[in-house]
């Protein structure tokens, strides 16, 4: 497996592994493994590279199309945009508005269907650039507006070499295998001068934003783990020295799940290319620790909880088939169980998906559910509705949430 992405270093040590189920079929790997680099601290998951190319696979061919309907970029009567995509745009526009003028060419990596592009538009911005690595955001964008939205590798951006005054990279680096190569690249196609706005999940603070157990790990998209300082070590291997940072909020799928969230803007000097300098290698390491042990207590809390709450050969109803599912599946012991009948609203997984042969059934067969069932509501982010719904549905049997 594989070397420390930002030092290099072969040394390493496995400081947490867990399986995650999955959908059958589906590309995505089942365990996770947590490295820690013995050399620089950095926190990592150590994908074997037939993982990593079956990640690449599993963004265009089930990620986009799981998604696709959290998107609501360019369809104003999708509720989920005005609330939470508007709002993460005009936090990150607030830190950037200083940086930028109106002249300059902005570059956005990672632009999915290009909202954060269109947002900069309609705030007087024109020279607007953006890529993303998975086709059908691509595809989509290029269908229903007229951004100049490339499809690309983030290793090889297609634009000349200095082009750039500022780049955006929102939410990716978490994602990539090889970050240094991305930089590599940002290196080239930015001006001497130029400024470029990192923003990804703070590993630091990990253990402040409680969602769900491991959550934060059982997000299998994201394969990086940094703190200030590590992607301090990363940026500064070409030159970018940190102009100013943020720690914010960073809304997900609803208002109950917040992810810790920074923003970095560095500006690059091309003649200082120099070695990485770091202060506190371990700090990180050490935070993520405690985080582990916590959140294992918490599971191991969950898994009394519900066996005390299942009655033996009674159906077993789970709401909400996703990560949150995936993770309770596997280290909760609900893989055990023959009774299981899965629910989720997503009419995309209802009709594709199977886990363990299992169906993924409409919320209406809640209606025929006898009364001494356990609903348990998987989807922890929607909750609240969930329970209205089972309620309308005259759902009479037991509920657990976690
Ligand atoms: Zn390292």
């Amino acid at each position: 497996m594989g070397k420390c992405p930002i030092c290099k270093s072969e040394n390493k040590e496995i400081i947490l592994s867990f399986n995650c189920g999955k959908f059958d079929g589906s590309r995505l790997y089942r365990t996770v493994r947590i490295a820690s680099c013995l050399f620089c601290g950095h926190i990592f998951n150590d994908l074997e590279d037939n993982e990593k190319e079956d990640l690449n696979e599993y963004y265009d061919k089930e990620y986009a199309l799981i998604n696709f309907e959290n998107i609501g970029v360019y369809e104003k009567n999708n509720p989920n945009y005005d609330k939470l995509s508007g709002k993460n745009y005009f936090d990150l526009y607030k830190i950037i508005r200083p940086y930028l003028n109106k002249n300059s060419n902005i570059l956005d990596v990672g632009c999915k269907t290009g909202g954060f592009i269109s947002y900069l538009y309609n705030q007087g911005f024109r020279n607007l650039f953006g890529v993303d690595t998975i086709y059908p955001y691509v595809d989509y964008a290029k269908k229903v507006t007229s951004y100049r939205i490339e499809y690309c590798s983030q290793y090889s951006l297609p634009y000349e070499d200095n082009f750039f005054d500022f780049i955006n990279m929102n939410q990716v680096l978490e994602h990539i295998s090889d970050p240094l190569k991305v930089f590599s690249e940002i290196y080239r196609v930015l001006n001497d001068g130029g400024l470029l706005c990192v923003g990804l999940p703070d590993a630091e603070r990990y253990s402040n934003f409680y969602f769900f157990d491991l959550y934060w790990f059982s997000l299998r998209e994201h394969i990086q783990h940094f703190d200030l300082e590590h992607l301090y070590m990363l940026a500064s291997q070409y030159g970018f020295n940190i102009e100013e940072h943020f720690n914010t909020e960073y809304n997900m799928m609803s208002d109950k799940m917040i992810m810790p969230n920074m923003y970095v803007i560095f500006k690059l000097d091309k003649k200082s290319r120099n070695d990485f300098k770091i202060k506190e290698k371990f700090l990180l390491k050490r935070n993520i620790l405690l985080y582990v042990d916590m959140e294992r207590k918490k599971s191991s809390d969950k898994k009394k909880n519900l066996q005390f709450a299942i009655t033996p050969d009674a159906p077993i109803y789970l709401w909400g088939i996703g990560r949150e599912f995936f993770y309770m599946y596997e280290n909760l012991g609900l893989k055990q169980y023959n009774n299981l009948n899965l629910i989720d609203s997503n009419i995309f997984k209802q009709n594709n998906f199977l886990v363990d042969g299992r169906s993924i059934q409409n919320p209406s067969i809640l209606e025929s559910a006898p009364s001494d069932s356990l609903l348990i509501i998987s989807a922890i982010a929607h909750s609240e509705p969930i329970k209205y719904h089972a309620g309308l549905s005259g759902y009479k049997g037991k509920i657990l949430e976690f």
